[in-house]
């Protein structure tokens, strides 16, 4: 059965895209989380015709195949945890337009988020949702996740951006969603709903995304705290306001101390620090949005407000928050990556009931994330040679979800589902929501060979 499996799918994307080598084997079993499976073989395919091919082939084999990116995912999204087929879709790399008087553009779904950016730019336009990631994760895993980045506050996610799709459906059917117009009341909304369901409703070969002009200038401001409440309160009085930052970042007791020990970010003492920064077509604009920021910081009682005069400056205001990925190396222990989401006007809470969970539990749990859409990525660091902190995680990983469920929250904000959140799936839906999810699914992969064993489906 092997070979004929072989045989086929090299007969469709021939034989230099085809591998069963164990090296390859072994880099399509990770992606950005801890977790790891192998799969039986991979391919690189070129085409919507070839992917069909495949998809129509697997389905009658009712073999998995797992659609996967640059396999950046933090949630085991593109982990083949069932074997099977890794579509690679990274040659898939074409910009097939820009339309700047449609305001979007048509690409494939291997397309690098940075490379669409560099492509836009000298239009004076941009695709806003901004992942961390952005200089290798794919547009494919972009919509597979529903990414979303430091902008999310102001500019929204990627959901808010896919204005069409074309699929490859379980049985190797091609169908398009949407329609490149702004808007569209033309019957269910097929587009949102495979958008954020990674890889397992559907295979994405083009992508059809919304884009919007550059803003030409920014001003950025770093606010610090002595309490942690205070910091909270000017989240909340500022998304009251009629002012919307494009970037709205809190940064918790913990991380300021880890980076001011770890890095040379140069952070301020503080409990709790602010970074924003407004964006708009003018200075004056930018400028006057930032002094009602600050003036709402000083109500709040900062401590110190520092705002960037030059380029340089608001780099270095940013610098340390942008250290924390790579700082997580040097502690020499494991970060359990979570991105738990809540209302706004529930921060407060929820950081200082963090911080309640970890004395409980023993483990540190620190916080840093976009506060202006409550989105924090809330990091679990562990010991992995202390067994008594390992047994501890988990505990600990359900509590801070429940938390965020019982705050009206979501339990990912940007990284989805995947493996790693499939067991808390009952704590945000009802049993009815999940039924409905299951029977979209059966509807969909009746075989269930997508991406099989995640999202709790
Ligand atoms: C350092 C770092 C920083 C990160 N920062 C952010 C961040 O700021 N915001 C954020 O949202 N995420 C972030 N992530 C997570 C990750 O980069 C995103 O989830 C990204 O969207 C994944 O893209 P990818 O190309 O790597 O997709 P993959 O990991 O390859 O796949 C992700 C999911 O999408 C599915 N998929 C991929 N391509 C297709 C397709 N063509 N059709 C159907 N399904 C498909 C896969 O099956 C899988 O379920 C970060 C990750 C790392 C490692």
């Amino acid at each position: 059965m092997r070979d004929r499996i072989q045989r086929k799918l090299i007969e469709i994307v021939g034989p230099a895209n085809y591998s069963d080598k164990l090296i390859d084997l072994v880099a399509y079993s990770y992606d950005g989380s801890y977790y790891s499976h192998r799969p039986d073989c991979a391919v690189w395919a070129d085409s919507t015709e070839q992917i069909s091919q495949i998809l129509g082939f697997a389905n009658q084999e009712k073999m998995p195949v797992v659609a996967r990116g640059a396999g950046t995912g933090i949630s085991g999204n593109a982990i083949p945890v069932k074997g099977g087929i890794v579509l690679d879709l990274s040659r898939m790399n074409r910009i097939l337009s820009i339309q700047i008087p449609d305001r979007l553009t048509v690409v494939e779904p291997g397309v690098v988020y940075d490379k669409l950016q560099a492509a836009l730019s000298p239009h004076g336009f941009f695709f806003p949702p901004d992942p961390a990631s952005g200089k290798v994760c794919t547009l494919g895993g972009n919509v597979g996740t529903n990414a979303g980045g430091l902008r999310a506050a102001k500019y929204g996610t990627t959901r808010e951006y896919v204005l069409g799709l074309q699929v490859v459906l379980a049985n190797g059917e091609i169908m398009r969603t949407g329609a490149r117009t702004m808007k569209t009341s033309s019957g269910y909304d097929l587009t949102r709903l495979f958008t954020g369901s990674e890889g397992t409703l559907g295979v994405f070969t083009e992508i059809t995304l919304k884009i919007v002009p550059k803003p030409a200038e920014t001003a950025t401001a770093l606010a610090a705290f002595d309490r942690l409440e205070s910091a909270g309160e000017a989240v909340t009085r500022i998304m009251q306001s009629d002012i919307t930052p494009s970037a709205l970042e809190l940064l918790d007791t913990t991380i300021i101390r880890l980076l001011q020990k770890y890095t040379d970010g140069e952070i301020p003492p503080a409990a709790a620090i602010i970074l924003a920064e407004t964006d708009g077509r003018t200075r004056q604009v930018v400028d006057h949005q930032m002094a009602y920021l600050v003036k709402l910081f000083e109500q709040c009682h900062a401590t110190s407000v520092e705002l960037a005069k030059t380029d340089d400056d608001a780099e270095r205001l940013w610098r340390g928050r942008k250290e924390i990925a790579g700082m997580f190396g040097e502690l020499g222990l494991v970060n359990i990556p979570e991105d738990l989401t809540v209302p706004m006007s529930r921060i407060s809470e929820y950081l200082t009931r963090c911080q309640s969970l970890s004395k409980k539990h023993q483990l540190a749990i620190i916080n840093f994330g976009h506060a202006g859409d409550g989105n924090f990525h809330t990091n679990i660091l562990y010991d992995p040679d202390d067994p008594d902190q390992k047994n501890r995680l988990e505990p600990t990983r359900l509590d801070l979800h429940e938390l965020a469920c019982e705050l009206g929250g979501t339990l990912t904000g940007e990284h989805g589902i995947g493996i790693t959140k499939a067991g808390f799936m009952d704590l945000e839906h009802d049993p009815s929501a999940l039924k409905m999810m299951r029977s979209l699914k059966q509807a969909l992969d009746p075989n269930n060979i997508l991406n099989p064993g995640k999202m709790a489906l």
